[in-house]
């Protein structure tokens, strides 16, 4: 016997190695050929077959990781046995260059194993939803699969309807009255139930998808308000709410977008001045002349405009200078720590008082505490929203919390 290499012979059907089985050989075939297959779902998977001057089982002589895939004689073959010791004591001796490129190509091919094994045991689940935390320690490999995974879900989700619009109130701190609402979106997900936009919004902005999320959140929300308007005059009140909902960079930069809204507005017989849209300031960095030629437009139509999340990107007062709007919203990692930080503080008051300066209305997100609501108060600022008052609520949650207040 050969020391080096040993021959096994097999007949048909024979098993030359299984599938999660340790091995530490790789075969030549020197006559014959083997079926290569792997078990999916209980179901056999033929990946192919090999012939006489082939190699099988290789990664059992690079790796020590059991077998991915299982190995059967088509007829009588002859296999030339190649133990994971002889080739190892090679690959000692070899170029270190050499060395490195097949153990990149191995972990390469063993983690493209992984996923595609995970892909297939995730398939019933259908979403792969991935929060901000969890992208970050991600491989760029099984995040792009995710991203594309969750594409298609999403894509389907919006034909059967499955994304609507929650609201929550802004109060006007003086009468402590809701004034409007703004729409935030959840995925009223058949499996999962209702989610958070953190859990697809991102995917959506970097597929292009949440363009046709702004215009299905517009559509409701206007649909909610005219509803609720209807409701409310019929019920005595005098003074009806508005409605804020987020737009996307991409909506801004497209020139089509302010007709399509005006068509929503038209089809629901809604007046615009009671429909406020909320920006930030990154978007309007993108490509200033399309922005604020749509701003233009949006203001031309009636709408109103704040700017989302203010204090937290550049604040620079050459923006309100070139980009007009009707209110800024104080974000609310200032007012959280209002109390502990001094800086904070300060932020919120000057933000205040550079709105009073441009007679620009402000509002004050994310208020929590009495006590943050107080100092606000005292500061001048007028209008606020947060958990205080009232979480986002399905419409006719939200509804209700309009009629229960004084008709005055
Ligand atoms: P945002 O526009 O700053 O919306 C306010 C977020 O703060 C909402 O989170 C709201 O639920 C949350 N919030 C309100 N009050 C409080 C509070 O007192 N405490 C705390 N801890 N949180 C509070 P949500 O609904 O998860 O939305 C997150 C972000 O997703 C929004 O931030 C907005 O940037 C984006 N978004 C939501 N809906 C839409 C949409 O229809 N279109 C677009 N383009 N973006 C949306
Ligand atoms: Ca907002
Ligand atoms: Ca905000």
């Amino acid at each position: 016997m050969d020391e080096i290499i040993n021959k096994l012979i097999v007949e048909e059907g024979d098993i030359v190695f299984l599938e999660g089985k340790p091995g530490d050989c790789a075969y030549l075939i020197e006559s014959g050929s083997v079926e290569i297959s792997v078990k999916r779902d209980g179901k056999t998977v033929i990946l192919g077959r090999r012939s006489s001057g082939e190699v099988v089982g290789e990664m059992a002589i690079i790796d020590s990781e059991p077998r991915s895939a299982t190995a059967i004689a088509c007829e009588t073959s002859e296999l030339l046995i190649i133990s994971r010791d002889q080739f190892q004591s090679r690959m000692q001796k070899a170029d270190p260059v050499l060395q490195m490129a097949l153990n990149i190509i191995l972990d390469r091919f063993r983690t493209t194993l992984f996923h595609l094994n995970q892909m297939q045991e995730n398939a019933d689940e259908k979403v792969f939803f991935t929060d901000e935390a969890e992208r970050k320690v991600m491989q760029p490999y099984s995040l792009a699969l995710r991203e594309i995974q969750l594409e298609r879900e999403m894509n389907q989700a919006l034909s059967f309807g499955e994304f609507l619009p929650y609201f929550q109130p802004i109060v006007e701190i003086g009468k402590r009255k809701i004034s409007g609402f703004e729409a935030l979106i959840r995925w009223n997900h058949p499996i999962k139930g209702i989610l958070a936009p953190s859990m697809f919004l991102p995917t959506a902005e970097a597929c292009g998808l949440i363009t046709q999320f702004t215009q299905s959140i517009f559509y409701q929300s206007v649909v909610f308000l005219k509803t609720l308007h209807e409701e409310m005059l019929l019920e005595g009140f005098k003074q009806l709410p508005s409605i804020s909902i987020n737009i996307s960079g991409h909506d801004l930069v497209d020139s089509e977008f302010v007709k399509q809204l005006l068509v929503h507005v038209k089809n629901v017989e809604i007046d615009t001045h009671f429909i406020n849209l909320e920006l930030t300031e990154t978007m309007l960095l993108s490509d200033p002349d399309a922005v604020i030629e749509n701003l233009k437009n949006i203001r031309h139509a009636g709408f109103t405009v704040s700017l989302d999340d203010f204090g937290t990107g550049y604040s620079s007062l050459s923006y309100l200078h070139r980009f007009p709007v009707d209110s800024l919203k104080i974000d609310r990692s200032f007012v959280k720590s209002m109390e502990e930080s001094e800086i904070n503080f300060q932020i919120i008051t000057s933000i205040i008082m550079l709105a009073q300066q441009l007679e620009l209305k402000v509002i004050a997100e994310g208020i929590e505490e009495e006590s943050q609501l107080t100092h606000l108060e005292k500061l001048g600022c007028k209008y606020g929203q947060g958990y205080l008052f009232s979480r986002p609520v399905p419409g006719n949650e939200a509804k209700k919390l309009c009629k229960a207040e004084d008709k005055v």
